[in-house]
C-alpha cells in the first residue's frame, strides 16, 4: 500500500514538516500542537479546530511570514521534534510483545477522535477514538475501520422559544484529514460488494492517529446507483433497510478491505454489533484462503480470533433484522458459501424460527471467541441480556468478562493539567504503564491543586462567555443583553456541570424534579452554584427534546439570571471545555443503563469531582474519600416514586454535603475537605479509568491468548478446527441420549464423598466434564469442581462412577452433579452451550 497525501508544493523548506503535524489526528490532540495551530489562525482554529482545514487555507504570504517569525519556527520545531522522538521510542508493545507479529482490526461504526472529523454521536464513538491514540501510544499493531459518513450526527441549534433545531451540514472530505487510498500506480483503491442486482462500489479513505491507520469506507461514488450513494450519508439515520446497508458496508466491505489491501489480521475486534457482518465475509474468505470446502469449519478457525465488546446494557439496545430483510440480503452469500439460508438466519436468532429476527448482538457472540462487557458491572448485567443463549446455565458462568473503558488522557486534558502532571511525573506519561502514577500524582500540595483549579475553571467561564455572547447575538439580542455576557458567572463560585445525550434513561431533568428547591440552591447570597447544561436529543426522540424546552425554560426564569446556562450543540468541543473547567459532574442514569460512561473520567483527569448514580465505571470507581453516589446500588426500573426518592437525594447531597464542603474554607483559604477528595480522585482514578489501562487490559486478556488460538487452529491445514468441528458434532448428535444414573453422599467430619453414575453412551469420557456445583448462597461461594472418573458400570457402553470429596460445611442437599462438553481447545461454553444437570 502506498499512502499518498496531498502534497503542497509552494510549501517553503522552513515549512517542511507542517503537513505531517496537520494530517495527524492524534498529534492535533497535543498541547503544544493546538498552541502551533492557534497562533497560525486563531479565527480559523476557533471556528473549526481543523489544523488540515487552517493548512489547506494558508496564503504564501502567510507562509512567508510564518517561516520568518523566530517564535512560531521555535514553536514548531519543537513539535517536530517531539513528534519524531514519539515514533522513535521504544513502545510498551514492542518491550512486551516482541514476538506478537500479527494485526488487530478495530471495526467501529462511530468514531470520536476530534471535532474535525465529525463522525460519532457520542459515547461509543468517542471510546473508539480513545481505543486508536492509545494504541498508537502503546504501540499496538490496530487499524481502525469505519465509514466516512458526508453528513454525521446532526448538529444542535436551539432558537429563541428554547426548541431543538437540526442541521446536517455537509462534510467535504477534501477539507478533513482524510485521504483517498490509492495503490501504487496511483489509482484509487475500490471495494465491491455484491448486493441484489447491483454492485457496490466503496471508496477506502485513510487518517493517521500516529501510529495507527483508521480507514473509513465511502459509498459516494458516482457509479453507485443513486439510493446506494446514500449509505454513507448519515449516522443511525434512516430506516432498517438502511441500518443494514450501513452494517453491510462496515462488515463486509471492510473485511474485504483488509483483504485487498493484503492486512494479516488475526484479531478482528467488534466495537459493539454493528459491524458482526465482518465475522461472515472473514469466514468465506478463509474458505477461500485456506481451500476448505465447508464455510462451518472456516467459522471454527476464525471464530478463535474474534472478539465482541458490547455496550448495550438492555436488550432493545440491539439491531434486529426481520428474516425476510435479512434474507434479501444474505440469499447470495449463503449460495457461495454453500450452506443453507435457516443455518445463517440461526446464528442470529436464539430459537430457530422463520419468525424470529436477527439480531447482531447474538452473531457477534455467537461468532467470536470471546465477548465482554465495558465495566464490571456491564459484564455481569450482560450475562444476565445473553442469557438465553446459554439454556440451563448459571448466570455468572455465562461467558462475558469485562474490561472497563477508559479515557485517553492526553485528549481530554486542558494545557494546565498537562503542565502539572508533566511537572509531577516527567513527559510522556501516557506512554507507559501507568501503575506508578498514583504515588506520584498524590504529592501534590493543596495550594498546588486549588491554583490548577483556578484556571481550569476560569478557562472554562471564558470559553462559556464566548459561546454565549455569539448565541445572543445570533439571536438578535440588544447590545446591553450582550454587554453582560461579558462578565457571565463569576471564576470564585462552585460550577456544576451536566452534559449528555438526552435520552431518558439518562434522566436528564432530574434535576429539575423540584424547581424552586434547585433555583433556591443556585441563588444562595452566600454559598452560590452556577450551574451549565447541555446535550442533544436524537431527531425522533420527542420525550428527549421536551426535557430540552423543560431545561431551556428553566434557564429563562428571571431570577436564575446569571446562574444556569443551557449551551448549545454538545459536542467534543464543547465537552472539552465542560470537562477541563467543572468542579462537580453530575450523572443520574438509571442503573443499571449506563454501560459504562466515560465524561465522568474526563473531569477526574482535570480535578473535578464526580456525583453519581452508582452506576457503569462509578460503582466501581466510587469511595467516599473521592466523591459522591447516588441510588442504593440497585436496580429500580423507572419507577416514578423511585425516581422522586432520587432528586431528594441528589438536592440533600448538594445542600448538606457538596456544597459546604466546597465553600467550607479556612485561614488561608483551602477547602480542606474539597483539596482532599481532589487529590484522592485524580490520583487513584486517573491511572486506572485511562483508555491506556484499557487498552492494555485487551492486550493482555484478550489478543494475546486470542492470536495464539487462531495460529494453532489454521496450522495443519486447519486440522484442529475440523477436529473441533468433529467433536462438536458429535456432542449435538448424541447429546439426547446422555443420562444419570444414582447419586450417592457420605458425610464425615466436615468432608462429603460424592458420586454419581454417569451414562455417556456413544460420547467418550473425554469430550465431557462431569461437575459438581453448587450455587452461591448466603456466606458460601458458587462451588464447581470437575469429578473425576472411577470404575466403568457393569454392562454399559461408556457407563462410568464419577467421583469427588469436599470438605465444605455445606449441606450435601446443596450440591448436584452435572455434566457439560469439554475440549482443551474450544471457547466454552460459547462453542458449544450444551448442559445436563442431575437435578
Ligand atoms: C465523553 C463524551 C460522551 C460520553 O459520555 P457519557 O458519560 O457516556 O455521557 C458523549 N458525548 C461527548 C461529546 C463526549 O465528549
Amino acid at each position: 500500500m502506498i499512502s499518498q497525501r496531498y502534497l503542497f508544493p509552494e510549501i517553503p523548506e522552513e515549512l517542511k514538516g507542517l503537513e505531517d503535524l496537520a494530517s495527524d489526528m492524534l498529534w492535533h490532540t497535543v498541547s503544544g500542537s493546538r498552541r502551533l495551530w492557534r497562533k497560525i489562525d486563531p479565527k480559523l482554529w476557533e471556528a473549526t479546530s481543523n489544523p488540515w482545514f487552517i493548512l489547506e487555507s494558508l496564503s504564501k504570504e502567510k507562509m512567508k511570514d510564518l517561516s520568518q517569525d523566530p517564535e512560531f519556527q521555535s514553536l514548531f520545531k519543537c513539535q517536530l521534534e517531539e513528534r519524531k522522538k514519539y515514533f522513535e521510542h521504544k513502545t510498551w508493545f514492542e518491550e512486551n510483545f516482541p514476538h506478537f507479529k500479527a494485526n488487530i482490526a478495530y471495526f467501529s461504526m462511530e468514531f470520536g477522535l476530534g471535532e474535525e472529523l465529525p463522525i460519532y454521536s457520542g459515547g461509543l464513538g468517542i471510546l473508539a477514538g480513545d481505543y486508536l491514540k492509545s494504541a498508537s501510544d502503546l504501540g499496538l499493531p490496530v487499524v481502525g475501520i469505519g465509514l466516512l459518513y458526508q453528513q454525521g450526527y446532526f448538529r444542535q441549534l436551539i432558537d429563541s422559544k428554547g426548541e431543538q433545531i437540526e442541521f446536517y451540514p455537509y462534510n467535504d472530505p477534501a477539507l478533513l484529514p482524510v485521504f483517498p487510498l490509492r495503490n501504487e500506480s496511483g489509482e484509487w483503491f475500490s471495494i465491491e460488494v455484491q448486493l441484489p442486482g447491483r454492485v457496490l462500489t466503496l471508496r477506502p479513505w485513510y487518517v493517521i492517529v500516529g501510529r495507527v491507520f483508521l480507514y473509513l469506507l465511502d459509498s459516494n461514488d458516482p457509479a453507485n446507483i443513486p439510493s446506494d450513494r446514500t449509505i454513507t450519508s448519515t449516522l443511525y439515520g434512516g430506516d432498517n433497510e438502511m441500518r443494514i446497508l450501513q452494517e453491510i458496508a462496515l462488515g463486509i466491505g471492510g473485511w474485504k478491505l483488509l483483504s485487498k489491501l493484503g492486512i494479516k489480521c488475526s484479531i478482528c475486534h467488534l466495537n459493539e454489533g454493528h459491524a458482526a457482518f465482518a465475522i461472515l465475509e472473514r469466514a468465506k474468505s478463509c474458505m477461500q484462503e485456506m481451500s476448505l470446502d465447508s464455510f462451518w469449519t472456516a467459522l471454527w478457525v476464525t471464530r478463535a480470533g474474534n472478539l465482541f465488546t458490547t455496550h448495550t446494557p438492555v436488550e432493545a439496545g440491539f439491531d434486529r433484522f426481520s428474516p425476510t430483510l435479512f434474507l434479501k440480503y444474505f440469499t447470495d452469500f449463503c449460495q457461495d458459501v454453500k450452506i443453507s439460508a435457516d443455518d445463517l438466519l440461526a446464528l442470529g436468532q436464539q430459537y430457530r424460527s422463520k419468525e424470529e429476527p436477527f439480531n447482531m448482538a447474538y452473531l457477534a457472540l455467537r461468532g467470536s471467541a470471546a465477548t465482554n462487557g465495558v465495566s464490571k458491572l456491564h459484564g455481569t448485567v450482560s450475562q444476565n441480556i445473553f442469557r438465553g443463549l446459554f439454556p440451563r446455565w448459571p448466570v455468572g458462568q455465562i461467558p462475558i468478562g469485562s474490561v472497563t473503558n477508559g479515557v485517553h488522557v492526553p485528549t481530554w486534558h486542558s494545557q494546565e493539567t498537562d503542565e502539572l502532571w508533566g511537572s509531577i511525573c516527567g513527559k510522556d506519561l501516557w506512554r507507559q504503564p501507568t501503575e506508578k502514577l498514583e504515588e506520584k500524582f498524590r504529592s501534590a500540595s493543596d495550594c498546588t491543586l486549588l491554583e490548577w483549579r483556578k484556571k481550569n475553571r476560569l478557562n472554562l467561564i471564558l470559553a462559556l462567555r464566548k459561546r454565549i455572547r455569539c448565541h445572543c447575538a445570533m439571536m438578535g439580542r440588544h447590545p446591553s443583553d450582550m454587554s453582560e455576557c461579558n462578565c457571565l458567572f463569576d471564576p470564585n463560585v462552585l460550577t456544576i456541570g451536566f452534559a449528555r445525550r438526552f435520552a431518558s434513561y439518562k434522566r436528564p431533568t432530574l434535576l429539575l424534579h423540584d424547581k424552586e428547591r434547585l433555583a433556591r440552591i443556585l441563588t444562595d447570597p452566600h454559598r452560590p452554584v452556577q450551574l451549565v447544561v447541555a446535550g442533544k436529543a436524537h431527531p425522533q426522540d420527542q420525550i428527549g427534546k421536551a426535557m430540552i424546552r423543560e431545561w431551556t425554560a428553566f434557564v429563562s426564569r428571571k431570577e436564575l439570571h446569571n446562574r444556569v446556562l443551557f449551551v448549545e450543540d454538545y459536542d467534543m468541543r464543547l465537552a472539552l471545555d465542560l470537562v477541563q473547567g467543572i468542579d462537580l459532574w453530575i450523572n443520574n442514569p438509571r442503573r443499571p443503563w449506563e454501560a459504562s460512561g466515560t465524561s465522568g473520567m474526563k473531569v477526574v483527569v482535570n480535578g473535578g469531582l464526580n456525583i453519581s448514580e452508582l452506576d457503569g465505571w462509578w460503582a466501581e470507581a466510587y469511595s467516599a474519600d473521592l466523591g459522591w453516589a447516588l441510588g442504593d446500588g440497585k436496580e429500580h426500573d423507572a419507577d416514578p416514586a423511585w425516581d422522586a426518592y432520587e432528586a431528594e437525594q441528589l438536592y440533600n447531597l448538594l445542600e448538606n454535603e457538596v456544597i459546604p464542603a466546597f465553600y467550607e474554607r479556612d485561614e488561608r483559604g483551602i477547602p480542606q475537605k474539597w483539596v482532599n477528595k481532589i487529590r484522592e480522585s485524580v490520583s487513584r482514578l486517573t491511572p486506572y479509568f485511562s483508555a491506556n489501562r484499557m487498552v492494555r487490559e485487551y492486550a493482555n486478556i484478550y489478543y494475546t491468548p486470542l492470536c495464539y488460538a487462531i495460529e494453532k487452529r489454521k496450522s495443519k491445514a486447519g486440522y484442529l478446527a475440523r477436529e473441533l468441528e468433529n467433536w462438536k458434532n458429535k456432542i449435538t448428535t448424541h447429546w439426547g441420549s446422555l443420562h444419570f444414573g444414582n447419586f450417592n453422599y457420605i458425610q464425615s467430619e466436615g468432608q462429603i464423598q460424592f458420586s454419581v453414575q454417569v451414562y455417556l453412551d456413544e460420547i467418550q469420557p473425554d469430550w465431557v466434564a462431569v461437575e459438581l456445583y453448587a450455587d452461591e448462597s448466603g456466606q458460601h461461594p458458587q462451588f464447581c469442581n470437575i469429578m473425576e472418573r472411577a470404575e466403568p458400570l457393569v454392562g454399559a457402553l461408556n457407563g462410568f462412577v464419577y467421583k469427588l470429596t469436599v470438605t465444605t460445611q455445606r449441606p450435601a442437599e446443596d450440591f448436584t452433579p452435572r455434566i457439560r462438553p469439554y475440549h482443551p481447545e474450544a471457547f466454552l461454553p460459547v462453542e458449544s452451550a450444551e448442559i445436563l444437570w442431575f437435578r
